[in-house]
């Protein structure tokens, strides 16, 4: 269960939404947030979440070659 009054923040009377909401879906429809996007449950739309620095998402992957293993019998 999520406790929605976490999702909310009510400053000076003013009701402030911490979580992203669904455009299509409507605001009472908050988006799953997962650590580099946000989907929703409802209707699958997704907003991928863009950090400031370019190019900190680009991790350099290093394939080792597998290396073939000869049977020696
Ligand atoms: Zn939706």
């Amino acid at each position: 269960m999520t406790n929605i009054s976490k999702m909310y923040d009510s400053e000076d009377g003013k009701l402030i939404r911490n979580h992203r909401t669904c455009p299509k879906c409507g605001p009472s429809y908050f988006l799953a947030d997962h650590y580099d996007r946000s989907t929703c449950g409802r209707c699958g739309y997704t907003v991928f979440k863009r950090k400031g620095k370019k190019g900190a998402a680009k991790v350099a992957r290093r394939r080792r070659t597998p290396r073939k293993r000869t049977k020696s019998n």
